[in-house]
């Protein structure tokens, strides 16, 4: 084992234990968890500071959609004691500082090289290493390479003809410069009515002289309900923290909920049923998911749920034509994620807000001027693009990273992705994926989800070594029976046929694979720990060729 990583600012050191590729949620604890196991390691990040998504999502508006006391650090009790959450929700900017805070008090920093992205991996059998490119012109190598690239990073360029010849300003949400952006006064276009759309929309209608929303399929939005945190509630949370970390990881999503577990729909009075929606739509946030326990597999349950939204967005929403446009009717609720928002539908009651329906109207251009659909022009100043992310495999599918054979991590993906336990493909010795497709991913607390993937794979890197190996990759019958028991555990679901980031349409005859494990995260968890436990079956362990010979 070679000794701990000296400052990456200074050091000359270029063959490492461990390189990991993002600073953000994962990546951050990577470092520090890897670097307790006495690992050699290095972080490469291509911004300019830690925080990942929430370096880069500093669109006006954003906010997490878990709340702050579950969505934050479990793995040290002191860290989640000292912190103070200051909302309910946090906002980008508290969620930066956190992020920020937690690199400097497990100095982090000197772990990480800033401004360097991987460009290139290319594993070499002989030696079981990878060799690795980056950006700046360097030439590393390590023996464990994690990508904690996230599944929701590779933002989706706006490809709209004549948008070069725009003589405004444009900028992506999910990339918002650090720079400030002049909004007070301006005629400001959103395009995309997502969570980081119905984020920003508020936000920005109080500032610009008129805002302009193309939505080209309305979403479901839930009131957050953000306000400050109760000091009581925090000293409750913080008075136990691994006790939390366990009953979180006891719920599908690591999520707490106030209304407790549901039973299904039919288990209820109706007046049980409303008083269960009405006092949901009162708390906010993502538990309108979890009103009744079979409202994600039943349509009509779903459709009471969706009903009750709807009539909410009338009420809200003054002029009954806007609100119309507003209410979703092409997707059950929840199918899609769910939009968390603050003052969402009512910023449609405001003089100085248009929604203009593309899904009617598309957009055909956009001019030096503005935005012209395909029946009238809207002369804008600057507009954001809110149009979301190539999920999953987009952040891998950026960088050039190859195995023996000269082939990519998705390259067997054309009918959905091949993992195991969402963390590792077949043939790619030593690549970790944290958080990956097949695994709970995006549908569950991220900060949680990514702990506990770190955790495992520390217990796989730790369980090669110790056992005298020097790679390790899944084998290809357990591969096979992990992504068929993800696709399984979704079969029953509304989702599945719902066009939306997280379903994968193959292309010859277009069924449909759900690409995160819905099984929910304390299944999950269960069962990486029965493979931890059973000494990492499903896993194949091997020595460097060369060694071999
Ligand atoms: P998204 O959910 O994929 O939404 C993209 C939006 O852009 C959709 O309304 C889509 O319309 C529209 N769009 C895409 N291409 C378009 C085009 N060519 N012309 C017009 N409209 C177009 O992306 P997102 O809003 O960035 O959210 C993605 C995920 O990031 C969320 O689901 C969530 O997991 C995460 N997120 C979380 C938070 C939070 O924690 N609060 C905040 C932001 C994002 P269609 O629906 O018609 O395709």
């Amino acid at each position: 084992m070679s000794a701990q990583a000296t400052d990456t600012q200074t050091s000359r050191q270029t063959a490492y234990d461990v390189i990991v590729v993002g600073a953000g949620l994962g990546g951050l604890y990577a470092l520090y968890r890897f670097s307790q196991l006495g690992l050699s390691v290095l972080g490469l990040e291509q911004a300019s500071g830690v925080g990942g998504v929430w370096f880069h999502n500093r669109y006006p508006g954003a906010r997490v959609d878990v709340e702050s006391l579950d969505y934050c650090y479990f793995f040290s009790p002191e860290l989640y004691q000292d912190w103070n959450w200051t909302e309910r929700y946090a906002g980008q900017p508290e969620l930066l500082a956190y992020l920020n805070h937690v690199a400097e008090r497990f100095d982090l920093r000197r772990k990480i090289l800033f401004e360097t992205a991987l460009s290139r991996a290319q594993w070499l059998p002989e030696a079981a290493r990878y060799t690795v490119e980056t950006s700046t012109g360097l030439q590393l190598s390590c023996r464990f390479l994690v990508m904690a690239t996230g599944n929701l990073s590779a933002a989706r360029a706006p490809d709209f003809p004549g948008l070069a010849a725009f003589k405004g300003e444009w900028v992506q949400a999910s990339h918002w410069p650090e720079r400030p952006v002049t909004l007070a006064g301006r005629r400001i276009a959103v395009i995309g009515t997502g969570s980081t759309g119905v984020q920003a929309i508020p936000v920005l209608a109080e500032q610009a002289s008129h805002l302009t929303v193309f939505q080209r399929s309305p979403n479901f939005s839930v009131p957050a309900r953000n306000g400050p945190l109760d000091a009581g509630k925090c000293r409750e949370a913080a008075a136990d923290v691994p006790g939390r970390r366990r009953a979180l990881l006891q719920t599908r999503a690591a999520i707490s909920s106030n209304l407790g577990p549901a039973l299904p729909f039919a288990a209820y009075s109706a007046a049980e049923r409303q008083d269960r929606l009405e006092r949901q739509w009162a708390l906010g946030g993502q538990g309108m998911n979890r009103v009744f326990a079979d409202q994600g597999i039943d349509q009509q349950v779903n459709d009471a749920v969706a009903d009750f939204v709807r009539g909410k967005i009338r009420n809200i929403v003054k002029d009954p034509e806007v609100a119309e446009r507003l209410c979703p009717y092409d997707h059950p609720i929840g199918s899609r994620r769910l939009c968390v928002d603050t003052d969402y539908y009512a910023t449609y009651n405001r003089e100085n807000v248009t929604l203009v329906d593309i899904g009617g109207d598309p957009i055909r251009r956009i001019t030096e001027t503005g935005i012209q659909t395909e029946t009238a022009h809207y002369e804008v100043d600057l507009i954001v693009f809110a149009i979301g992310f190539h999920a999953f495999r987009g952040a891998l599918d950026q960088v050039d990273i190859r195995n023996e054979r000269g082939e990519t991590p998705t390259a067997h993906w054309d009918r959905g992705p091949r993992t195991m336990l969402g963390l590792m493909t077949c043939g790619f010795k030593n690549l970790f994926i944290l958080t990956g497709p097949g695994s709970p991913s995006v549908l569950a607390n991220m900060v949680l989800m990514n702990e506990e993937h770190v955790n495992f794979t520390a217990g796989l890197i730790a369980h090669t070594q110790e056992n005298g190996f020097s790679t390790v990759e899944p084998e290809p019958a357990a591969q096979a029976a992990w992504t068929k028991s993800v696709a399984e555990a979704a079969s029953k679901l509304l989702r599945l046929g719902v066009k939306n980031y997280m379903v994968h349409v193959n292309q010859d005859d277009g069924s449909r694979v759900f690409m995160p494990y819905v099984g929910g995260l304390d299944r999950y968890t269960e069962i990486c720990r029965a493979v931890a436990d059973g000494g990492y079956e499903g896993f194949a362990f091997g020595r460097a060729d060369g060694d071999a010979a």
